[in-house]
């Protein structure tokens, strides 16, 4: 597995220039997974980008602003998947 892929399904979230959608907020670069909602910090290590999986007290120290906006994405991630997984009723 790469240093870009999400820790917690494992997709690659590395996009060109940006992973994971990435933005800075306050000294943390956070994304989210498109994949699965995971909220993401992207950091560099060896002059390489990796990515490993949000703690609550990464997502805590955010203005709430922020926190909002990841909420809303990992909601619209996760309603995605729902959708993506429900067996149709017959
Ligand atoms: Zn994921």
């Amino acid at each position: 597995m790469g240093e870009t892929n999400c820790p917690s399904c494992g997709l690659e979230l590395a996009d060109g220039e940006t992973v994971a959608g990435k933005k800075q907020l306050s000294g943390l670069d956070v994304g989210i997974c498109r994949g699965c909602g995971e909220i993401v910090v992207v950091y560099r290590r060896d002059m390489q980008v990796a990515l490993r999986s949000a703690t609550a007290g990464d997502y805590l120290s955010l203005p709430e602003d922020d926190q909002m906006v990841l909420r809303a994405a990992f909601e619209i991630v996760r309603e995605r998947c729902r959708m993506r997984n429900e067996t149709p009723l017959h």
